[in-house]
């Protein structure tokens, strides 16, 4: 728009005109003088229109909040008895001289200007767009923005190269349960949605990448408890020729620096980071994942820890082996030998070290096993017979016998780490557009029935809706 000025500039025009545009946030009406407050993304402005200009008067006569206008006025300073000092804007006043409407608004279903706590979730999520509007929410995703861009140029600056990976993939047993996605081209075969990149950053350090990060989407089909969503961000890190040392060390610095730049009023608790093995953490705290706070009622105390010293595999009800973190991890040099022989499988510890917050696992990552003949140990201990194992891994077995490097990485849950950061207390405060705690979205009516013709394209044959509901009612 030519000519605009955003409203946390409008002080340096006192005396001038300037034409600002955004919503109205409050009309107040006060006989003859008609008053606005005026929002644009970088903030408020009081706006009033006086008596003698009844041209805007008129134009302004319908005008209700969350109206979209263009205002052309005059910045007039305050007098000194109606300054309100802390107030951005606080000091000025915009003299309304021209109103042109932008777009009009219905009446919105809640009001904007609150925090919006006060409003059931499933009503903010369903007009999400409006919710948005609301301050604490653009202080969210401004922030993260923010912590983001500053991850992203730290990595950078340490030689790191940002790598996209593939949404649609191949379904491995990795832990969770996968997002599918039919294909059209291969009737009855089916992509599915990352879990995390794990097995594409270990295949870029075979490739010789050596330092990756990606600020990734991870999808995971795991049943809806509290605060989990569907499809989630983490900032997911692998590195060539590398220590756990290495890598926790790097993220330490970075963390530390995070907290001191954004947000100077928290205080971290201990640094270095103090390090818990999960021995002394599960005898100490019961929790793999322990709130070391020395006083849990201060906000803007951050108490950062590392839990090392995993066991790798843990009994299954079945009796058998399955892994604690992932099944890419390498042991502790020390128990390697074990892994070889598969003996004391119980007391084999990972090369995996966790990063926890206020009691809340932020991050995790391991070393990798990179030699092939350990991979299949591993894999034989957890059960899968030679065949699957070619089937599900053979391409990570065939990439480890051409050369790999030693690497180790990390991921962290960006989502949960803002929603710490932001003092929220659901990570569905930092995302745009959260699913539901039942994953759902209610904005856009999602999951949704597809079209017949979109079916049949896919050979998919849906069950009649007797059946349908029959599964649903033992599914409660
Ligand atoms: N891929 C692991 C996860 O998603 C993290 C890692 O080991 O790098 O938890």
């Amino acid at each position: 728009m030519k000519n605009r000025i955003y409203i946390s500039e409008l002080n340096r025009h006192i005396g001038e005109e300037a034409v600002i545009a955004g919503f109205v946030d409050v009309r107040r009406d006060q006989g003859k003088l008609v008053f606005f407050d005026f929002r644009d993304m970088t903030g408020k402005v009081q706006g009033v229109i006086l008596p003698n200009n009844k041209e805007a008067h008129a134009t302004a006569d319908p005008i209700r909040t969350e109206w979209v206008l263009e205002v052309r006025g005059k910045v007039n300073q305050r007098p000194e008895k109606n300054i309100q000092k802390e107030k951005l804007n606080g000091d000025i006043e915009l003299e309304i001289l021209e109103i042109k409407v932008l777009n009009e608004a219905e009446t919105v279903p809640f009001d904007v200007s609150s925090d919006g706590r006060e409003l059931g979730e499933d009503i903010r999520l369903k007009y999400r767009y409006l919710d948005i509007r609301r301050d604490r929410m653009q202080k969210n995703l401004r922030a993260r923005h923010a912590v983001t861009k500053y991850i992203r140029d730290y990595f950078s600056n340490n030689g790191f190269i940002e790598v996209e990976t593939p949404i649609l993939t191949k379904s491995t047993p990795e832990g969770a349960r996968d997002y599918v996605v039919p294909s059209r081209i291969y009737p009855g075969k089916f992509y599915a949605l990352p879990q995390s990149p794990q097995q594409y950053k270990q295949l870029l350090m075979v490739g010789g990448v050596e330092k990756y990060f990606q600020i990734a989407r991870c999808m995971r089909d795991e049943d809806t408890r509290g605060d989990r969503q569907p499809e989630f961000t983490q900032l997911d890190i692998e590195m060539a020729f590398v220590e756990e040392e290495d890598i926790m060390s790097m993220n330490e610095k970075l963390l530390i620096e995070l907290v001191e730049k954004f947000y100077p009023e928290k205080k971290i608790q201990q640094i270095p980071f103090p390090r818990i093995t999960y021995k002394d953490a599960m005898e100490k705290y019961h929790s793999d994942r322990p709130d070391i706070r020395n006083d849990k009622n201060d906000p803007n105390l951050l108490a950062f820890c590392w839990v090392v010293d995993f066991p790798f595999f843990e009994k299954t009800e079945e009796g058998g082996w399955t892994f604690t973190h992932n099944p890419f991890s390498a042991s502790k040099p020390e128990d390697a030998e074990k892994i070889m022989e598969k003996k004391d499988i119980g007391s084999i510890l990972a090369a995996q070290y966790d990063i926890v917050l206020n009691g809340f696992e932020i991050g995790g990552g391991s070393i990798r096993n990179h030699r092939p003949e350990a991979l299949i140990k591993v894999l034989e201990i957890l059960g899968h017979e030679a065949e699957k194992i070619q089937d599900n891994f053979g391409h990570m077995l065939s990439a480890f016998s051409y050369g790999a490097p030693p690497h180790g990485g990390i991921a962290w849950g960006l989502d949960r780490f803002m929603m710490l950061l932001q003092s929220e207390d659901s990570i569905r405060e930092v995302i745009a557009f959260p699913k539901t705690g039942e994953g759902r979205d209610l904005m856009m009516d999602s999951p949704s029935e597809i079209e017949a013709k979109q079916l049949k394209e896919l050979e998919i044959v849906i069950k009649t809706r007797e059946q349908l509901l029959e599964k649903l009612k033992h599914n409660k």
